[in-house]
């Protein structure tokens, strides 16, 4: 049959309105609205009969109960549902009334079409709704991950609003030893602070073991000044809690939930955290970035530099120390779990390399030693040799005990690509007030995500 045969077939089971009949053709031609194709084939089917040319009124409409006509004022009530919301991107999704999906069966079926002939009334509502929310809000449809998820749940007659989550990217120093990366519920009172009605001993009532961590001297900042709900902290690995984190620091991502703002001048954060850490923790090199910097700096393959102070159980040479030093570098370790290494994790055999070493004796039973080796390598037990368990080691080179007495991490790098990769950031765009747009483990003892070490 020819299309103005369908569309008479389709038009004869009136009152049907243009959009809706126009629908069932939505594969012909392009850049025409469904509405225009409906009136046009109507028109046309007039014209072929000579016959007089009479319009339908949407709201009449058997098919979709006049919801065709309501284009507008979803998309004026989407607009205003974000309101106070700073957004770039967003997508729209239909909840069909079954009663409408049952309809559009019935329609094509009654002209004895295919039951999915043109498109579905959902896809329709989804693109005239987005077109008018992107032109009423000045922003753009992300089909992927859009910072703003509407959803039109027409029968309830209700707009849900999903904001997603906004993302800052930086590097953290940890100044001082003995601050978690995150937060550490007390494990006596399991966060609450109370055991009974007595508050916790253990940790006097705060519901933490250690009342600061990386997470709690920046992740709240960002989320007040991006005013969020929450703030979640994403960490390249982590370092044990008594070592330091110098050097050019360790990538992170701030996950800040339901952003109210999203277009905050990254510079000025960085100066309110490090105020707020008071040279506890300092931050650089913020950046807005894209979700997928999560999962990045949780899986990209990091290198780590350390730096080590050790303690001898006798006195060493300065030139037996440099031969072991040089012994070591390029080396590949064989390292079998060590004890303090959570318990639960499953003990094996493993295989590392040490990329560089150097250092130099402090007097003859001290040293501070720097190594850079692959993710994973366990520093303190290069250093003793853990009862033989890691081999080689320094002390086994040396032939005497050694015991890295303060560590620090001096230095996090991407082993085949930097951290820092362009595709992964956002643009900051200028703004009115400001210039300018799944879950870590629990922290355990001694269990860091690259080793208990690093
Ligand atoms: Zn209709
Ligand atoms: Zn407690």
């Amino acid at each position: 049959m020819s299309i103005l045969a369908d569309a008479r077939a389709l038009d004869a089971q009136e009152p049907v309105c243009d959009a809706c009949l126009g629908r069932v053709f939505a594969d012909r031609s392009h850049g025409l609205t469904n509405d225009e194709r409906g009136s046009s084939l109507r028109i046309a089917a007039a014209l072929d009969d000579d016959e007089p040319y009479e319009s339908v009124d949407t709201a009449d409409c058997w098919v979709c109960e006049g919801l065709c006509d309501e284009f507008d004022e979803w998309a004026e009530r989407c607009a205003a549902a974000v309101e106070d919301v700073e957004f770039d991107t967003y997508q729209v999704g239909t909840r069909t009334p079954p009663l409408v999906e049952e309809n559009e069966l019935l329609f094509r079926e009654g002209a004895g079409l295919d039951e999915d002939a043109g498109e579905l009334f959902k896809s329709e509502f989804n693109r005239e709704v987005g077109k008018r929310v992107g032109r009423l809000t000045d922003t753009a449809v992300d089909f992927g991950r859009p910072d703003v998820q509407f959803t039109l749940d027409l029968e309830a007659d209700r707009v849900e609003v999903d904001v997603h989550s906004a993302f800052v990217y930086g590097r953290y120093r940890k100044l001082e030893r003995d601050i978690p990366q995150t937060e550490w519920p007390c494990n006596a009172c399991d966060g609450s602070g109370y055991v009974g009605k007595q508050p916790c001993e253990k940790c006097d009532g705060t519901g933490y073991l250690y009342q600061d961590s990386v997470e709690g001297l920046t992740a709240p900042v960002v989320r007040d000044v991006m005013d969020g709900t929450d703030a979640k902290f994403h960490g390249a690995g982590r370092e044990d809690v008594d070592a330091r984190m110098l050097g050019t620091g360790r990538p992170f991502v701030i996950e800040v939930m339901e952003p109210r703002r999203r277009h905050v001048d990254t510079d000025r954060l960085e100066g309110d955290i490090n105020a707020f850490a008071e040279g506890r923790v300092e931050v650089e090199g913020l950046r807005l970035a894209d979700y997928e910097m999560v999962e990045r700096v949780k899986g990209l393959d990091a290198s780590k530099r350390y730096r080590a102070e050790v303690e001898f159980g006798d006195a060493v040479d300065a030139d037996d120390l440099a031969a072991a030093l040089e012994e070591l570098e390029g080396a590949t370790i064989e390292q079998y779990t060590p004890h303090r290494v959570d318990h639960r994790r499953a003990s094996l055999t493993r295989t590392r390399e040490v990329y560089e070493t150097s250092g130099e004796l402090d007097d003859d039973t001290h040293a501070t030693v720097e190594i850079h080796g692959a993710g994973g390598l366990y520093i303190k037990e290069l250093v003793s040799g853990d009862e033989g368990r890691t081999n080689p080691s320094l002390a086994g080179l040396l032939g005497v005990d050694a015991e890295v007495t303060a560590l620090d991490v001096v230095g996090v790098y991407g082993e085949d690509e930097e951290f820092e990769d362009e595709a992964y950031f956002r643009e900051e765009t200028a703004g009115d007030e400001e210039v300018d747009t799944d879950e870590p483990e629990a922290e355990a003892s001694g269990d860091g995500d690259d080793a208990a070490d690093d």
